[in-house]
């Protein structure tokens, strides 16, 4: 949740909120503009952002939507996911990465991290596609599970290595579906003379990024879905608005505009004009912003270095790191307090922190749902416990940083053991 600061001093030192919204006069007037056009919902401004991000990402097709979940929600169904099917969710992402495989009646098969990057671990994954091929999984109907695909996440906005992914996925014959929610704009390469693959240039079947209040670009609410697939493209094009065919409405435009037919049950997911005019500009400021986050990052390790008492964010050659996220691992082992009483120390020194994520498997619906255990999945059970996230957002003051890692040895040195 984005929280807003109205500089609240206490004991002489600012609130440092998690986010804070950065917009732009441009965007302000874009809106403005939008709302004085008279066209509020899906029209110019949402197909020029489209275009737009297609360009910047290096994609055949994008499409506008209201929400990242709303584009993974659409791509598993243009990948024609059904109740037979299981799908490899990582266990460290946020709800939306598996409740889209819920709404196809499709089963989640929660996969481990690499206790580094917090990515998904294909060690793991194989594990599980192996159990899977034996036969060992059943849907909640009791039906042995078919593997259909993967959505690997890129957790902070730190790539996974799109050659590794895409060779799994090759040798068992998965779709992939990236949930890019985190990174806009990033990259990897393989090695050092090779050139940048974008996130979504061609990474996956489908790449889904989001525009939530504190994603890494904003429109509000907002997400898209980008393909290189023709048909995927006009699948979840068809499914956003209510199932209503396009080539139908062109078809027949002699009928009238008022000529329309629905060739499937479609969704409400649907990007309005309003929400595309703040994406347009803040699209145009996004790699300025990566560099801002970027700074931030490297002064908080700077700043946190030495610190003994925590582990810093990894850092892997070969990516273009957006830098949504900047999380700590806390060493317990050193500490005399548990991370609850840490992030209550940090918000006592005014700094709010947050938690990316308690694992999918641990919240009561999986968890019960699938009779999961928390040693299945031993690497996410065994580092949420110490996982601290600080501030970092543009528009962050260089102050800002130094009073969370302030903050942050301060506390450790405190209780420290
Ligand atoms: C924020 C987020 C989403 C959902 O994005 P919305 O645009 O809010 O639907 C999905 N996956 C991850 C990893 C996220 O962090």
């Amino acid at each position: 949740m984005s929280r807003q600061s109205n500089g609240h001093v206490r004991k002489g030192e600012t609130i440092v909120p998690f986010y804070r919204v950065g917009l732009g006069e441009e965007e302000i007037a874009e809106v403005v503009e939008t709302l004085r056009s008279g066209w509020l919902t899906t029209g110019p401004r949402a197909a020029g952002f489209e275009a737009a991000f297609a360009e910047r990402i290096g994609a055949s097709h994008a499409i506008a939507l209201n929400s990242c979940t709303a584009a993974l929600h659409l791509a598993v169904d243009a990948l024609g996911l059904n109740p037979d099917q299981g799908v490899l969710v990582p266990t460290m992402t946020f709800g939306a990465t598996a409740e889209v495989v819920r709404y196809q009646g499709a089963t989640p098969i929660f996969v481990d991290c690499d206790p580094c990057t917090l990515n998904m671990d294909l060690e793991d994954a194989a594990r599980k596609a192996d159990a899977l091929e034996r036969g060992a999984m059943r849907s909640k109907e009791g039906k042995p599970l078919k593997l259909a695909g993967m959505i690997p996440v890129h957790v902070g906005g730190l790539m996974m290595s799109v050659k590794d992914v895409s060779a799994f996925a090759r040798s068992r014959s998965l779709w992939i579906v990236e949930d890019a929610a985190h990174a806009f704009p990033a990259a990897w390469r393989d090695a050092p003379d090779s050139p940048w693959v974008r996130c979504g240039e061609a990474t996956a079947d489908v790449t889904c990024f989001s525009f939530y209040a504190n994603k890494t670009i904003t429109t509000g609410e907002g997400g898209m879905a980008v393909t290189e697939s023709e048909e995927l493209a006009e699948r979840m094009r068809i499914m956003s608005l209510h199932g209503i065919s396009k080539d139908a409405w062109k078809r027949y435009t002699a009928s009238g505009s008022w000529y329309y037919e629905i060739v499937a049950a479609g969704f409400k997911y649907n990007m309005t004009d309003i929400a595309a005019a703040i994406g347009l500009h803040q699209l145009s400021r996004a790699d300025e912003m990566r560099l801002q986050r970027e700074a931030l990052a490297d002064l908080y390790d700077d700043l946190l270095r030495e610190c003994h008492a925590v582990e810093l964010p990894p850092r892997i050659p070969g990516r273009v790191h957006s830098r949504h996220l900047y999380y700590l691992r806390l060493r317990l082992e050193t500490l005399k307090i548990d991370r609850a009483a840490f992030i209550e120390q940090m918000k006592q020194r005014g700094v709010v922190c947050s938690v990316h994520w308690m694992p999918l498997h641990l919240h009561p619906y999986y968890r019960d749902t699938y009779g999961l255990k928390p040693e299945q999945l031993p690497n996410a059970t065994a580092v949420w416990p110490r996982l601290v996230s600080l501030p970092i957002f543009p528009g962050m003051r260089e102050g800002e940083v130094r009073q969370a890692a302030k903050s942050v040895l301060e506390i450790c040195d405190k209780h420290g053991k």
